[in-house]
């Protein structure tokens, strides 16, 4: 729905290099209530008034930014939200990302433990593929509340075999980090790809 040159069905989703077209579908899943839209209005810029964002249609916000360098267009959709009596859609989520954010609240055991749920449902969901994952564990700067350590997060991380970062969206601490992660998980396996 966004750009031509994209195919939803291709399980090799990121788009080559040579198009000139680094555009990645970057979703977010994790339980309600743990900051997934916050973290979106932030990186879609809702809260300042930048001009290189645009709205896509509900829920789903495409914004580029340079990484390293080079520029990325992150399709960033926050579809997962109000789905839960829906597997169909929850499905789909699993299927049309190219790189996922599964995102926790430090101050919530119960979505800590949502996302192994989710880490397991996506390995199944994309058995043979090595997606960019990055473990977010959001509202850190609600200290006081904390129930998942950092070092939980982190060796949570490398039993899903991904990326791990603490985030806050209230005081937008490591979000712009988070979506600069991402690029860059994205980037490593183009690259050792096109080797
Ligand atoms: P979603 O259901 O995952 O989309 O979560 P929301 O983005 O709607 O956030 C749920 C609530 O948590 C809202 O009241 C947010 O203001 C709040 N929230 C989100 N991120 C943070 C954060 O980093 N720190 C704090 N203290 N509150 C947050
Ligand atoms: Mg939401």
């Amino acid at each position: 729905p966004c750009r031509g040159s994209w195919s939803s069905e291709s399980s090799d989703s990121v788009i080559s290099t040579d198009s000139g077209n680094n555009l990645y579908r970057v979703v977010l899943i994790g339980e309600t209530g743990v900051g997934k839209s916050t973290l979106t209005s932030i990186f879609a810029g809702l809260q300042n008034n930048l001009e290189n964002w645009g709205v896509l249609g509900e829920d789903t916000y495409e914004r580029t930014i340079t990484v390293d360098g080079e520029g990325a267009t992150l399709v960033v959709m926050d579809t997962w939200e109000n789905k839960d009596e829906d597997n169909w859609k929850q499905n789909h989520c699993m299927l049309i990302g190219d790189a996922y954010l599964i995102v926790y609240s430090i101050t919530d055991r119960a979505s800590f433990e949502k996302a192994s749920e989710l880490r397991i449902q996506l390995r199944r969901t994309r058995q043979a593929e090595d997606i960019p994952i990055i473990l977010v564990g959001n509202k850190c700067d609600l200290v006081r509340c904390r129930e998942v350590s950092v070092a939980e997060g982190r060796s949570c991380a490398v039993v899903f075999d991904c990326k791990f970062i603490e985030t806050s969206a209230a005081v937008q601490h490591n979000v712009q980090e988070l979506f600069e992660g991402i690029v860059r998980q994205v980037r490593l396996r183009r690259d050792s790809k096109e080797v």
